[in-house]
């Protein structure tokens, strides 16, 4: 068989598979809600974006320069904030999300997240977007499951913009799970 004659077979293949391709085609839709502005936001959550403000002010991340705050509310109204946590050695630190659910549950096992508000300082000092990195989704997903019960997400997000998740499934699509 010539060179010629192969190209054209794997051509055919790929044609075949993109059709079938386009016939399985799904598509999922999240939902989601955006406020212009933390002051439209409730007491509330407005309340726990605070917090996680105030605790990315505190970050540990000489590195990055790029600090990120998170706050989480607990079922019982306890809240529990943490800051992104850098390392010379840097897979040893660990993101803001991680740093104060894993503080909220060790400290409280007996309970489950309720909320958790996600805010970025960036260098220059102004409050940006830090939409969690898909290992925080993870965990996210894991306090999901263990209370049967939706996490809602407030996330910093561009030109002071505040979005509201009703789930991590809605950023985790085909979450991992045994
Ligand atoms: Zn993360």
């Amino acid at each position: 068989m010539s060179k010629l004659t192969l190209h054209k077979i794997v051509a055919k293949i790929r044609y075949f598979n993109y059709i079938n391709a386009i016939d399985m085609r799904k598509s999922i839709e999240i939902e989601y809600e955006e406020y212009s502005s933390i002051n439209e936001l409730s007491n509330e959550n407005r309340e726990l974006l605070l917090q996680a403000m105030s605790a990315a002010n505190d970050s540990y991340s000489p590195y990055s320069q790029f600090k990120v705050g998170a706050a989480v509310k607990l079922i019982d109204g306890k809240i529990v904030t943490g800051n992104n946590q850098e390392n010379m050695a840097y897979p040893s630190g660990l993101c803001a999300e991680r740093v104060a659910m894993f503080a909220a549950m060790a400290q409280n096992p007996n309970t489950g997240i309720n909320a958790i508000a996600i805010v970025g300082k960036n260098k220059e000092g102004q409050w940006c977007a830090a939409s969690p990195c898909g290992a925080c989704r993870q965990v996210i997903s894991e306090y999901e499951n263990r209370e049967k019960k939706k996490i809602t997400i407030i996330l910093y997000a561009d030109n002071n913009k505040i979005i509201i998740l009703k789930g991590v499934d809605s950023i985790l699509p085909f979450q991992f799970s045994m």
